[in-house]
């Protein structure tokens, strides 16, 4: 209780120092200095995710929607419940797209209660098209950040050691209703390896702090939706660093080619899909599929958990996609376009460099505008320039 103070009083710092920053240009705009503090934010955001370290590419993920009558405010628009759906279907998306063999599964609390919207899988669509549904919920009463950390927990511990254990909660809320002491809760938490991360719609609220900082977590509080967006879709997607004492694991995969089972083959026979046993997708005979490479269960979908064998099945390039976090692409180095005398083009982009800042590749020393180097560190993930130089060699 007593480091309270210190913490809102580097709360208030953070901000005093935004008022520093902030200066007025000749016609009395901010704009200026807006767009400035926001570039600065973005390329922190890229030095911080070059360093050299372990991640937890396997997540178990929970995702806990507030659904309180304190959704239903207009500040996001149309309003808070809607917003937050719609940015958890692209979140959904990008999550699978970026952690592969990562599962997530989402709880709503509402009315002291929390509830499973869906289990922990592996599948997209399954997801989606709950959240679809959600859209329509009725908001109501407060909600419970006990019973839906709880919810969350009885799947948890059961995951495997060696697997990255996470809850995210998108609060709105500034109370909840808890049957029980959340600071056992926390302890709990803190010693099965959960690590518990919120996003503030309101304000900052004091439990919130308590428990993403003793579970190793990260708190915001939004600014706006697109910080939101940013919080959700950058942040919350990457894989985190693994904890040093969490375990270290060899994982079998298999890589099953999907075979098209076409009519005039004849040893074709159709057949179920083993993704049937969890009633997602309708009973179906057909054809093709993917066929286990171990037990020869088939599958219309990939990645999936063998639910014979178990074994985690991917395909190559859902791996090679993931692949990137491990060998993140260095920092360019940063210097004023002032300095350069002739060829003031983007290697890239081959537009004329305007802005201040120009950004040079260490290896290929290509020289990139803005952009480009925001583009090619959040989405390329790779230097055009010398994969170019790589090809010709
Ligand atoms: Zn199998
Ligand atoms: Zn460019
Ligand atoms: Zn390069």
């Amino acid at each position: 209780m007593e480091d309270e103070p210190e913490r809102a009083k580097r709360w208030e710092g953070g901000y005093e120092r935004t008022w520093e920053v902030l200066k007025e240009d000749e016609s009395g705009s901010l704009k200026a200095s807006v767009e400035e503090i926001l570039f600065q934010s973005k390329r922190e955001r890229i030095i911080k995710s070059c360093g050299q370290v372990r991640l937890g590419m396997m997540r178990h993920l929970f995702v806990v929607i507030d659904c309180s009558r304190s959704m239903e405010d207009q500040d996001l628009k149309p309003n808070r419940l809607t917003a937050t759906v719609k940015l958890m279907e692209a979140f959904i998306d990008e999550y699978f797209d970026q952690n592969p063999i990562s599962q997530v599964g989402i709880i709503v609390t509402k009315n002291k209660r929390a509830e499973k919207l869906t289990d922990l899988a592996g599948n997209p669509k399954k997801h989606i098209a709950a959240l679809k549904k959600a859209v329509d919920t009725v908001c109501l009463g407060e909600p419970s950040l006990y019973n839906s950390l709880n919810l969350a927990l009885q799947t948890l511990k059961h995951m495997p050691g060696h697997t990255s254990r996470e809850i995210l909660i998108i609060l709105s809320s500034l109370t909840t209703c808890d049957p029980a002491n959340i600071y056992e809760m926390i302890q709990t938490l803190k010693s099965l390896k959960v690590r518990v991360s919120v996003i503030g719609l309101s304000a900052e609220v004091r439990v919130c702090t308590m428990l993403t900082r003793e579970t190793g977590g990260s708190y915001h509080v939004i600014l706006d939706e697109s910080h939101f967006k940013e919080l959700l879709l950058m942040l919350h997607v990457k894989p985190p660093p693994a904890s040093s004492s969490s375990e270290c694991s060899l994982i079998r995969m298999g890589f099953p080619q999907h075979t098209c089972g076409s009519l005039t083959d004849q040893d074709a026979k159709p057949s179920f899909s083993m993704a049937l046993l969890d009633g997602s997708t309708d009973p179906g005979l057909s054809l093709g599929g993917y066929f286990c490479p171990q037990c020869h269960a088939k599958y219309m979908e990939l990645p999936v958990e063998c639910k014979v064998c178990g074994l985690t099945l991917v395909s190559a390039p859902h791996l090679a996609r993931a692949f990137h976090h491990l060998f993140p692409l260095c920092v360019f180095i940063e210097s004023p376009v002032e300095k350069l005398q002739e060829n003031r083009f983007c290697a890239s982009c081959q537009g004329e460099l305007k802005d201040k800042s120009m950004f040079t590749c260490p290896s290929c020393h290509s020289i990139f505008c803005v952009e480009c180097n925001d583009f090619i560190h959040d989405s390329l993930h790779c230097c055009p320039c010398c994969v170019r130089s790589q090809s010709t060699a």
